[in-house]
């Protein structure tokens, strides 16, 4: 029996997650879940799977997660400590799918108990990639990743010299606003950015796809996990979203990862490695499929793309500032207090004002450090959105 535990059980991948997971009971033991406010979903998952521990990352949420425990053997938490706590529990394999930087410390924590970390939490690799993939060596633990495209690399790679490999292409479905006129993107709203064409997925990353800082994001994850160079990652246009990735040889070959878009195979292969089992995939028929098709991402249409190679270039803390800056900015944007194009502004004049207030940027990166960066870039943005909005 693999013992399992899953951060962020009630989102979109934690969903899906336990879908794989309630197909195969004889295969798993459920160690613990973790959600935030859902608290009728925790806990009726938790009591279908047996888990040891339900923990609820609010406070506030634990006498009524307590109350929907009731009678069950689930012992309930609740708050941060509580999730670094349930992480730590000994386990085979976490799932790190809670959304933001808050899946930073309980994704560490489960690395530093050796566990396999799925990883679907590319903001802990783009705030503090060294930090976790240190922390994954020292420990002797593994991160398969769990994101499409990052899992795609990562089967692209199965048996290959990276030696050899001279570059990945990401691609990128083009989001809600894919094609519509550049000039109406300054109307755009929320509503309108969350909803995808391809993907069923959490409302923060639809909307992140809508802007590409899902992409961004994606690129950084990149370079963090497999240590390509910044010049060495693509990113294209593929409306279908049936080519994930590909990777490059010094040969001329290209290996491309192709399916349809459903998050179960991700997830599957990521629970399943080194193995493969069955999973509830559809098959996909090319020929009904007919063609596939791939142009160049418009750089005015997508500024989120240029401010990740200004990232990469960067380095150290800014990764965590610009993490920070834009989940603050797509708050603001949910709350209907910024315009659509207004978030790359805001991440932009965030990066700038860190960079020339203080010299933390080139901080060493501990959880610590990543912590202050993440908070001052936070405090940053509400003061840009509070100044020019
Ligand atoms: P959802 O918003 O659907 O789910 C997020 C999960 O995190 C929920 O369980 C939520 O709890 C919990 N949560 C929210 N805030 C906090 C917090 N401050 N502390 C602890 N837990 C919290 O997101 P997704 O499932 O879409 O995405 C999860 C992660 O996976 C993200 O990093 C995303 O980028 C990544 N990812 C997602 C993909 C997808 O297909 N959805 C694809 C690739 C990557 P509750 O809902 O109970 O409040
Ligand atoms: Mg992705």
């Amino acid at each position: 029996m693999k013992r399992v535990s899953i951060l962020g059980a009630t989102g979109s991948i934690g969903q899906n997650t336990i879908d794989l997971i309630r197909r195969a009971p004889e295969r798993f033991d459920v160690v613990a879940l973790t959600g935030g406010r859902n608290i009728d979903r925790l806990a009726r998952d938790a009591i279908e799977l047996g888990a040891d521990v339900a923990v609820t990352a609010h406070d506030d949420l634990l006498v009524s997660l307590r109350e929907a425990l009731k009678g069950s053997a689930v012992e309930a938490a609740a708050g941060e400590a509580a999730l670094v706590e349930a992480a730590s529990r000994p386990a085979h394999w976490v799932m790190s799918a809670i959304v933001g930087a808050a899946g930073l410390p309980p994704g560490l924590a489960a690395l530093e108990q050796g566990a396999t970390l799925a990883l679907a939490n590319k903001e802990s690799l783009v705030a503090a990639g060294p930090l976790l993939m240190r922390t994954a060596r020292v420990n002797h633990a593994r991160i398969i990743p769990v994101d499409s495209e990052h899992s795609a690399i990562f089967q692209a790679l199965v048996g290959e010299d990276m030696a050899a490999v001279n570059r990945c292409i990401i691609t990128a479905s083009g989001g809600a606003f894919r094609d519509w006129p550049l000039e109406d993107l300054a109307g755009a709203t929320p509503e309108q950015a969350a909803t995808h064409p391809n993907w069923a997925m959490g409302q923060r990353i639809t909307i992140d796809s809508a802007s590409m800082f899902n992409k961004a994001l994606e690129v950084i994850e990149a370079r963090e996990f497999f240590g390509f160079r910044p010049e060495q990652i693509e990113v294209v246009i593929h409306p279908e979203s049936m080519v994930h990735a590909l990777v490059g040889f010094c040969d001329g070959g290209l290996m491309a990862h192709v399916g349809p878009p459903d998050m179960r195979h991700a997830i599957g292969y990521a629970l399943n490695w080194p193995q493969r089992f069955d999973l509830p995939v559809e098959a996909l028929d090319l020929v009904a499929l007919g063609q596939l098709t791939f142009r160049a991402p418009d750089v005015a249409r997508y500024p989120a793309l240029r401010l990740a190679r200004e990232v990469m270039e960067r380095r150290g803390l800014t990764g965590a500032v610009f993490n920070a800056a834009k989940e603050r900015a797509l708050d603001h944007f949910i709350a209907h207090r910024l315009p659509f194009m207004g978030m790359a502004e805001v991440v932009e004049e965030v990066i700038a004002r860190i960079e020339a207030e203080n010299g933390l940027i080139d901080a060493g990166i501990t959880l610590e450090t990543v912590g202050q960066a993440d908070h001052l870039a936070r405090i940053a943005a509400d003061q840009v959105v509070q100044d020019k909005y």
